[in-house]
């Protein structure tokens, strides 16, 4: 059911707690922590604007980082409320913590197009828990509730979906940010009714990541084409040799199952003819979790079925990139998620990047609408400095594949309906 949404709510001189994604990344410079992309923080701006724009009492809250129940200097919000202020161009009070007395009163003396930040929600282990009691501190503040965190909505947690309940209870409203309609509107209605050709686009690391969203958008397009480590498991299953590829052999039946529905259905789907293949060597050097770091040598095309035992899948070829693109050019609606190679090293992006490429000039020659499913493929066209010459990026990573299987956010459902 529709859920109702910030511009159906009567917010003027109300309390207004708000729960978005500040999640940012930070690093210490000079012993200050410094935001080094600010992204998630601009992407509430519309919400935030029309919350002073009518006159509420915005009460945000948000997690930063994993400071499990501690209260990690590193993962402060404060640095944000600096940088908040100055986006909004007006003060953003700052109170470090985010229950308590003194969060009571900072709220409780706002005034009509204040905005006030807590600190950060997860220095309670309670919040991951969707404590109760916890949720009901948390509560004590808000009259009205909005969750405009589309990257947190499929936890439930005291912020993203008790606090919405006791709010509820209490006969306020519950309402989705602005932030948090466009992603329910371009990764669901939009998808639901989406023009014909229907192509999507799937990478990454593991089918049994995406075998859920595979499986439900057989139902949806008209063509599936698989790239990244995923193809890998797929091309075992079909018989041929993958090397030292990235691959799941126990999730051979699954690609198995995906292939067989797809061709039952009629929908086209595309596997890469070649890739980009490396020596993978393991050296003495350690990378920051303190493995062994393993260099990729010699990358060259390999234009066979299969991948030699000493070699590994890093990347799509240049004929499976052509491939993929002329699929792409017929689309109509176009939903991308995961990388089609090893897309962090430069050498292995270019498949990622032609399908970048690909959708963008679906986008801007054809019309079509096209959806990025977040995550990495988010990475990559931000990097290619193409993002903004697509229909709609998600915000979301887990949120977003979550609610491509068709499963429903805990922290969408706790919103009121319309
Ligand atoms: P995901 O989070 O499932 O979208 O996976 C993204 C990750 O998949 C990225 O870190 C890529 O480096 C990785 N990836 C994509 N293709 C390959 C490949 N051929 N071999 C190993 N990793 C890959």
């Amino acid at each position: 059911m529709a859920k109702l949404n910030l511009k159906d709510l009567n917010v003027t001189g109300k309390r207004v707690f708000v729960r978005v994604d500040f999640n940012v990344p930070l690093e210490e410079k000079d012993g200050q922590m410094v935001i080094t992309d600010e992204t998630r923080i601009k992407e509430t701006l519309p919400t935030l604007r029309l919350l002073i724009e009518r006159g509420a009492k915005t009460i945000l809250t948000a997690h930063l980082g994993r400071p499990k129940g501690q209260r990690e200097a590193t993962m402060s919000l404060r640095p944000v409320a600096a940088r908040l202020a100055d986006l909004l161009g007006r003060p953003v009070a700052f109170v470090d913590d985010c229950i308590g007395e003194k969060v009571e009163q900072t709220a409780g003396a706002l005034q009509n197009g204040d905005v006030l930040l807590l600190e950060n929600v997860r220095y309670y282990n309670e919040e991951e828990k969707n404590d109760p009691a916890f949720a009901a501190k948390l509560a004590k503040v808000a009259e009205l509730y909005v969750n405009d965190a589309f990257g947190a909505a499929h936890r439930a947690h005291a912020s993203t979906e008790g606090v919405a309940r006791l709010v509820a209870a209490r006969g306020g409203q519950c309402a989705a940010g602005l932030l948090m309609e466009r992603e329910l509107k371009f990764l669901g209605d939009e998808l639901d009714k989406a023009p014909r050709p229907f192509v999507v686009i799937l990478g990454g690391a593991k089918v049994s990541d995406k075998i859920k969203v595979i499986d439900r958008l057989l139902e949806k397009a008209d063509t599936i084409i698989i790239g990244g480590a995923m193809a890998y498991t797929f091309k075992l299953a079909q018989g041929f040799k993958v090397g030292q590829s990235l691959v799941e052999p126990d999730k051979t039946d699954l690609a198995l199952a995906a292939l067989a529905k797809a061709k039952q259905r009629g929908v086209q789907f595309l596997l890469p003819i070649d890739n980009t293949v490396a020596t993978p060597v393991v050296t003495d050097k350690l990378n920051k979790k303190g493995k062994k770091i393993i260099d990729l040598n010699n990358p060259r095309t390999n234009a066979e079925p299969n991948i030699t035992d000493s070699e590994e899948g890093v990347d799509i070829g240049p004929a499976s990139a052509a491939l993929f693109a002329k699929a792409i050019s017929t689309a109509k609606t176009v939903l991308w998620n995961g990388p089609m190679g090893i897309f962090e090293d430069k050498r292995f992006a270019t498949g990622t990047n032609a399908v970048a490429q690909a959708v963008v000039d679906a986008t801007q020659k054809n019309g079509a609408v096209s959806i990025i499913g977040g995550g990495d493929s988010v990475k990559a066209i931000n990097k290619a400095g193409l993002g903004s010459k697509v229909t709609f990026m998600s915000t979301g990573g887990g949120a977003s594949l979550e609610f491509l299987e068709g499963a429903e956010l805990p922290g969408v459902a706790a919103l009121s309906d319309k």
